[in-house]
């Protein structure tokens, strides 16, 4: 390196032994600017911290004038130096001075230096503060000494982590590694939490950052290189899944990355300078994260996270530590942190000591977002780059139902939310008293109250609760979250187990309703333009027979000796649940003849939530055991409003005239045919609208298990002939538009009913 005195492998060499010293942050990081600007050869070295409001403090210097340390603050579109923090990038000028950034504090005394070159302290992607030597005569920094500056921001950036400078920053303004943290991301599980961050996938803390014999060090590297290879061969042979749960184009994205000769080059340079392996490792990675959080173009970041997931699995070879965090080492009230995450590796973890859940990725129809909803825990998506933001053991809030995380709250924060948390857990306590008192309304009406299910995990729900049964069992469920296309035998096991966990009580069972926004990532299908109206559900099943028919021998034999009830999706015309029977009935013929043990009684129901259904119900009825409301989708169609589309999905309230309209409709001809009907939509889950429904004449009503304590106790206290009185005329005749939830309200109001 030319300038430099001894090169950097000597000024890491020195910086090592500065790092050992036993002296205050103060004094180590006045030696290291002394170091480094020996080294470099130049006239100034200065150490600028990012704080937590978001300016940069200078807080050491060689060469600038002493009394500016502390005292001079920028921002971070201030200067050169404001410009390396916000980019993440380095700057290296020979006339900083014709530069259009550059402005100068008089205080410092620099405008006499023309050249500069500064470089980001970065810690996983993140600026954490800016390092700059400069000099006085016009001067071209060589690349390999912009290389050697680099690599000694890395052990400045282990300082700031360390939380070493606290003791010498002014209170409210230290280094912004500590800083709180707020986000909004997308809600994807209800529920609040308080907790410590775990990463699922820990970062390596890299301990030894400077190399004793860099021969030993390249050695490291490329054996570990060459695992990693052979590891991936191995997995993207046996068709294994990567550990997030990811798929072969992931693990073919991990194997040509870690063939690629640019990612290995910078490697070795980094370990070139003076690094450890592992050490070289972070320093390339933290590049490749600076860039990913900069870029824009999807596919460009998408690959710098497979470059940075490739480099998580390289550094974890280097230093022997496994993927996984020890399960066995779970804290209490742990909120797990991850960029992805696939279902089972949520499953994998211990649900007692599981609150919450942030992901980078992930929206809400996401599968681990499903079961997360499904053990109950809090759990928000979407949050950009949590995983370099948040530590290990950090406190943090999570508000599944806002879609807000706050990482390191201020204590009024922490406090508003533990008196919800408080409140909640109350009201729990409350429903569970609940939860063995028959559902019977005030003025003596029986409801019956069921679950909605689709997961193992789910089942205890049941008893739990105090359901009546699972009034809809997502069988898609356990497709969705499968990396594979689950055989029939563990169809059979999961029915067999939802039935011995039902112990008697009914269940029933909706077949495959994938398609629309349920995806199956290994049954690859044309892309449609209108997905929610296209090839999804019993079309289908009916067009796919072989995939149904195996299904319904499942369902057949798991129920043998016991009821089965069975019911299709998004049935459009009474031709195709007809069809859909007789497939029912040709399974039962099958399995009669081959001698097997049947089901003592079948019915089968079809799904009401395609509007045609509406105007055929005359028909229907004659054909159904029993009907069920899906809500979700019924609303959907009615109104034209995509459900899962935020912008438009609250536009038009369930409540209103038209639905109500509609489910009054259902009810009249599913009584006048002598047919029992259920309502298992999301309207059902909100007392509000179980009030509704209830007041219509709904006796039957499948809820979110969560709910149903809530919805419970407000029909405990309903007088269902009031409701009725109040809500029939409406429907005829609504006061504001088509709209029924303010008078509902005020009923509830008026009644005491806790919604
Ligand atoms: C519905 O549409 O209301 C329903 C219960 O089914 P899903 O939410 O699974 O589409
Ligand atoms: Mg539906």
């Amino acid at each position: 390196m030319r300038g430099a005195l001894g090169g950097p492998r000597v000024l890491l060499r020195r910086l090592r032994e500065v790092m050992a010293e036993p002296v205050s942050a103060q004094d180590r990081l006045d030696k290291v600017v002394v170091l480094i600007a020996a080294n470099m050869v130049a006239e100034v070295c200065s150490v600028y911290v990012l704080r937590v409001d978001g300016t940069l403090e200078l807080y050491a210097t060689e060469g600038l004038k002493r009394e500016a340390v502390h005292q001079t603050v920028m921002r971070q579109d201030e200067g050169l130096v404001g410009l390396v923090a916000s980019e993440a990038n380095p700057i290296n000028l020979s006339d900083a001075h014709s530069h259009p950034a550059f402005s100068y504090r008089p205080e410092t005394g620099e405008e006499i230096y023309q050249s500069f070159l500064g470089v980001p302290i970065l810690r996983t992607g993140n600026t954490r503060g800016v390092l700059v030597v400069q000099n006085r005569a016009r001067r071209t920094y060589s690349d390999e000494e912009e290389e050697a500056l680099q690599t000694t921001a890395m052990v400045l950036a282990e300082m700031v982590a360390s939380g070493e400078l606290l003791a010498i920053a002014k209170p409210g303004a230290e280094p912004a590694i500590r800083r709180q943290l707020h986000f909004t991301g997308s809600a994807l599980a209800d529920g609040i939490a308080l907790g410590h961050v775990v990463l699922h996938e820990p970062r390596v803390v890299v301990k030894n950052v400077i190399a004793d014999d860099i021969q030993k060090e390249f050695k490291r590297l490329d054996e570990a290189v060459a695992k990693l290879r052979a590891d991936l061969d191995v997995m993207l042979e046996r068709g294994e899944v990567a550990d997030g749960g990811e798929h072969r184009e992931v693990l073919e994205a991990y194997r040509m990355f870690a063939h690629d000769q640019g990612w290995l080059h910078r490697l070795r340079e980094a370990v070139m300078t003076g690094l450890t392996a592992e050490a070289g490792v972070e320093r390339v990675q933290s590049d490749t994260r600076a860039r990913m959080l900069r870029a824009t173009d999807p596919y460009l970041r998408e690959r710098l996270h497979d470059l940075d997931d490739l480099g998580n699995r390289l550094m974890r070879q280097l230093v022997g530590q496994d993927h996984a965090p020890p399960r066995e080492q779970l804290p209490d009230n742990a909120i797990l942190v991850a960029r992805s995450m696939g279902p089972a590796a949520l499953l994998d973890y211990d649900r007692r000591k599981l609150r919450g859940l942030v992901l980078e990725e992930g929206g809400p129809t996401s599968h681990v977002a499903i079961v997360a909803r499904a053990l109950g825990i809090a759990a928000v998506g979407e949050i950009e780059n949590a995983t370099g933001l948040f530590e290990s053991g950090d406190a943090v809030i999570v508000d599944g139902g806002a879609g807000d995380v706050h990482v390191r709250p201020p204590p009024d924060i922490e406090s508003a939310y533990g008196e919800r948390v408080k409140l909640g857990a109350k009201r729990q306590a409350q429903y569970r008293a609940l939860r063995d008192k028959p559902c019977i309304t005030k003025d003596g009406v029986p409801v019956d109250l069921m679950i909605n299910a689709g997961l193992l995990v789910d089942l205890p729900h049941i008893a739990d609760t105090g359901a009546g049964g699972i009034g809809l069992f997502r069988t898609e469920l356990q497709f969705m979250i499968a990396t594979a296309m689950p055989r029939i035998s563990e169809q059979l096991s999961l029915y067999r187990a939802v039935l011995d966990a039902a112990d008697g009580k009914p269940v029933t069972f909706r077949t495959l309703d994938i398609g629309g926004d349920k995806v199956l990532p290994y049954m690859r299908e044309e892309p449609e333009e209108n997905p929610a109206l296209g090839w999804r559900a019993i079309r289908l099943g009916l067009d796919r027979p072989g995939l149904m028919r195996s299904q319904v021998r499942a369902l057949l034999q798991a129920a043998a000796g016991r009821e089965l009830k069975v019911m299709f999706p998004m049935i459009a015309a009474v031709s195709e649940f007809d069809e859909a029977k007789l497939l029912v009935e040709r399974e039962l013929t099958h399995l009669r003849r081959h001698r097997h043990k049947l089901p003592d009684r079948v019915e089968v129901g079809a799904m009401v939530e395609v509007p045609s259904l509406l105007f055929q119900l005359d028909e229907l009825v004659s054909h159904v055991d029993f009907l069920s409301v899906g809500s979700n989708d019924l609303v959907q169609f009615l109104y034209a409003a995509d459900r899962g589309n935020k912008r438009v999905a609250d536009r038009f309230d369930p409540l209103s005239a038209p639905v109500l309209r509609a489910f009054q409709n259902i009810i009249d001809k599913a009584q006048a045919g002598g047919k029992p009907v259920t309502l298992c939509g999301e309207l059902a889950s909100k007392p509000i609208g179980a009030l509704a429904l209830v007041a219509l004449g709904f006796r039957c009503l499948s809820l979110t298990p969560s709910a149903l304590g809530a919805v419970k106790a407000m029909l405990l206290d309903l007088d269902t002939q009031k409701a009725a009185a109040l809500l029939r005329p409406l429907i005829d005749h609504p006061k504001k538009g088509v709209a029924i939830r303010g008078e509902l309200e005020a009923f509830a109001a008026a009644e005491g009913l806790q919604l």
